[in-house]
């Protein structure tokens, strides 16, 4: 059976959430026993978002194979729980970037490259590419209708439609409704400009999804499917949701995937929805709460952590506890007085020296007071930088990242590192294999002896530092076998303090918290319960 295509696109304004929408319909098709695939197309020149600011694109996702990807990738793999690869998402930087190498090659000979059809042509091989083997591939094109850079691609859409025929390729729009206060209304204008403009460009679309902060009258709904020239019933409203995970239940109240199955004319077995719809209650209504403070310097800016802080919520899931994520700013002047009354603290990764001497005081206060402490990548090299500087009296201690010079270069580049010139796609990418070492706390939290987890950095533990901090009670608990590269660092006699040299977030799911975060978000709450939940809410 060759797959049916489904294009889901945003209108009016950016950050709709169209990964959300584009996951939950993924969640209910694969609840019909279908096989779903998502590929997210980005618009922007960069060949991937690995050189970007987080204030630019949000968190960077990495898949086992290691590519770098947009963060919509770490919703379909927390919705579906499936791993993808670099097939499933691509940039315009990527698409003319193999145009152009096959014009020098002579592929083109004789002719002019143009947007249409060579590179509307490469897009859609791409689209074929990422579909093999699935009965269903949602392809959620970045940006807003409107935007000069999404053009290419919603055409290499629209000529799919033509390729393929109507039955085999759907549009799904995702608009806003403004709510005007004044006046107490949702307003539709701004979605019929939008799908006016889709219009244009020779796309009808199917379904319309609202997002709206209010509640979406039948008599609104009617308003859209007459001027947008959709099915009543394709009208589907997405309200602000108590959970993410919550939307694909909305979905299917609204029976999105009958709509979706009836209108590509595909049949499935009935849905079932029951085991997420539990946890989706379980997360709703947990018996527990927990106060973590995530310590770092894009607090203003959730979706630069959003991966950690999904797992983090996971980590709740798995003790039936509601986490409270509070956004510690380590430039602040008073950090040690915002961690007051924290039940665990987490330092995730990062780049470059800003905020570095802050989160240092940070790890240290968790060390010194006891409390619940993990590490992610970046947080690893401080803990050792940390245990260093003010355990093993090694001052100036460093990675050479952040002082080349340093006499203490406990955080360093590995020879093939020092070689690098190109900064994008060349940091330790991906997947790699950690065994762990006999009864430490990491051992005994993943309750295994060998564990594969995604890597994205460029620095590393300094083995020959390795037995004096081990010495001095920073013990290694895994490593990465074939290179001997230390991976995990857990610190003896302290309740829980533990740090990782990959990123475990981008493992965890809502069925299947990561066991790191499990353990830590246990080991918080254990804390909580000799220090319950102050003013620690937000
Ligand atoms: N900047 C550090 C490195 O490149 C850590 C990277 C990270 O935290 N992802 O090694």
């Amino acid at each position: 059976m060759s797959p049916k295509f489904i294009f889901v696109t945003g209108g009016v304004v950016s950050s709709l959430g169209k990964g959300i929408s584009a996951a939950s319909l993924a969640k209910l098709m694969k609840s019909r026993g279908l096989s779903v695939t998502c590929v997210k197309c980005d618009p922007y020149i960069n060949v991937d978002p690995g050189t970007m600011n987080p204030y630019q694109h949000g968190e960077v996702f990495v898949t086992d194979d290691g590519a770098e990807t947009d963060l919509d990738l770490g919703h379909y793999e927390r919705f579906l729980d499936v791993d993808f690869s670099r097939q499933n998402n691509f940039t315009a930087g990527q698409v003319y970037e193999t145009v152009i190498t096959r014009e020098r090659r002579g592929d083109f000979l004789g002719a002019t490259v143009q947007v249409i059809p060579h590179i509307t042509d490469e897009i859609k091989r791409r689209f074929q590419a990422a579909s093999k083997g699935a009965d269903i591939v949602i392809i959620e094109i970045g940006g807003t209708v409107g935007d000069i850079e999404s053009l290419p691609f919603l055409e290499a859409a629209r000529q799919l439609a033509l390729d393929l025929g109507k039955d085999n390729v759907l549009f799904i729009h995702v608009t806003l409704l403004p709510f005007i206060k004044a006046s107490e209304e949702l307003k539709t204008k701004p979605t019929q400009h939008s799908v006016g403009k889709l219009r244009e460009i020779g796309i009808n679309p199917d379904i319309i999804i609202c997002r709206s902060e209010r509640p979406v009258s039948a008599e609104l709904k009617a308003k859209i499917s007459l001027f947008c020239s959709v099915h009543r019933d394709a009208v589907v409203e997405a309200p602000d949701a108590a959970t993410i995970y919550e939307v694909p239940l909305l979905f299917q109240r609204q029976a999105l995937d009958e709509q979706v199955l009836m209108l590509l004319r595909k049949r499935a077995p009935t849905r079932d929805m029951e085991t997420w719809r539990a946890l989706v209650e379980k997360i709703k209504n947990p018996r527990r709460e927990v106060a973590i403070a995530l310590a770092g310097k894009y607090t203003e800016l959730k979706d630069a952590y959003k991966s950690v802080h999904e797992a983090l919520l996971h980590g709740g899931i798995a003790n039936d506890a509601r986490v409270h994520v509070r956004y510690v700013d380590v430039q602040s002047p008073r950090l040690e007085a915002d961690l007051e009354g924290m039940h665990g603290i987490l330092v995730p990764g990062g780049f470059g020296d800003r905020g570095i001497e802050g989160k240092l005081r940070v790890i240290r206060y968790a060390r010194e007071r006891g409390v619940p402490f993990f590490g992610l990548c970046l947080g690893l090299q401080l803990t050792v930088i940390e245990f260093a500087r003010n355990v093993l009296g090694l001052a100036g201690a460093n990675s050479t990242e952040f002082d080349p010079k340093t006499r203490h270069p406990v955080i360093d580049l590995l020879p093939e590192q020092k070689r690098v010139k190109d900064k994008g796609a060349s940091m330790r990418l991906g997947a790699y294999s950690c065994a762990l070492r006999k009864g430490t706390l990491a051992q005994r939290t993943y309750g295994a002896a060998l564990v594969h987890e995604r890597h994205r950095h460029r620095f590393e533990y300094n083995s020959r530092f390795r037995q004096a901090l081990e010495k001095a009670g920073l013990l290694v608990s895994g490593v990465h076998a074939p290179k001997n590269l230390p991976e995990i660092v857990e610190l003896k006699g302290h309740p829980w303090f533990l740090a990782v040299q990959f990123h475990p977030e981008f493992k965890s799911r809502p069925e299947r918290p990561h066991p790191l975060f499990a353990g830590f978000v246990g080991a918080a709450l254990e804390r909580a319960q000799e220090a319950p939940l102050a003013h620690a809410k937000q």
